[in-house]
């Protein structure tokens, strides 16, 4: 449902995504993994076109973008990318003069033109499935990182996207708040959420993500189930890598 063709990124002279192919079934959890400076973020980035790629074919669900060396897209095509798509970021960007509740309802008023009663109502269901729902009117300053960051998921399934993308939702967590969001994207990965997460917490990657892409100066090295990746990966390099996770 999510199917990436020879995408390449390039800034400037440095290319940064050499070619990649990935196909990402409808209901699956993929983990990124590999070196700071791989193109972690930069692929993510591209799945819903915040950064355009230099080339490639891009499609997520019905909507599919081809993009030539030179070529530009539409402001439609890229939002019929991006409609698609929700993003979960390191550092969970919340609007910090907007409430929880606020936060969630966001795009939904602005974007999908919803009536704020029905959007108050969906985001507080969605606070509710991330456990946030007694927060509602909470200004995100006076929130915990983790408490912060169940929020930002839940702003980022408001408009029912196809895939869930996720920077390092844990990073910039201590564990035991890391622990509380790992156990939001467990469920939603049990509930059937479609999954990418880049991340360098061997826990998040290993309880939910079901295959393991390792991104490596901008190229795929080695892919397969979780298992297979993390207790026998392929290349002796992955294997170094996966050991400083630990
Ligand atoms: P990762 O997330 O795996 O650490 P990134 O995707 O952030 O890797 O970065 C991959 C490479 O792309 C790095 O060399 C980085 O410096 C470069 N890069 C990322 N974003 C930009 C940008 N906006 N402009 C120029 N170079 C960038
Ligand atoms: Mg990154």
């Amino acid at each position: 449902m999510i199917e990436l063709s020879n995408i390449t990124k390039r800034f400037g002279e440095n290319e940064v995504l050499s070619g990649i192919s990935l196909s990402l079934p409808e209901g699956s959890v993929t983990a990124l993994i590999g070196p700071s400076g791989g193109g972690k973020s930069t692929l993510l980035r591209t799945i819903n076109l915040l950064e355009v790629p230099t080339s490639g074919t891009l499609a997520i669900g019905d909507a599919t973008v081809t993009l030539t060396e030179g070529g530009r897209l539409s402001r439609g095509q890229i939002q019929s990318i991006r409609q698609q798509t929700g993003m979960v970021f390191q550092n969970f960007q919340l609007f910090p003069h907007r409430t929880a509740i606020e936060n969630v309802m966001e795009s939904l008023v602005t974007v999908q033109n919803w009536p704020a009663a029905k959007a108050r109502e969906r985001a507080m269901s969605l606070l509710e499935k991330v456990g946030m729902a007694h927060k509602a009117d909470a200004w995100p300053a006076t929130l915990s990182g983790g408490q912060q960051q169940r929020i930002a998921i839940a702003r980022a399934l408001a408009p029912s996207p196809k895939v869930l993308l996720c920077d390092e939702p844990t990073s910039a967590l201590d564990p035991e708040l890391a622990a509380e969001v790992v156990d939001v994207l467990a469920q939603l990965a049990r509930e059937g959420t479609t999954m990418v997460m880049a991340t360098h917490d061997l826990r998040l990657a290993s309880q939910i993500a079901e295959r393991v892409v390792v991104l490596e100066s901008g190229g795929v090295v080695e892919t397969g189930p979780a298992r297979q990746v993390f207790d026998a990966p392929e290349r002796e390099r992955t294997k170094r890598f996966i050991a400083t996770l630990k």
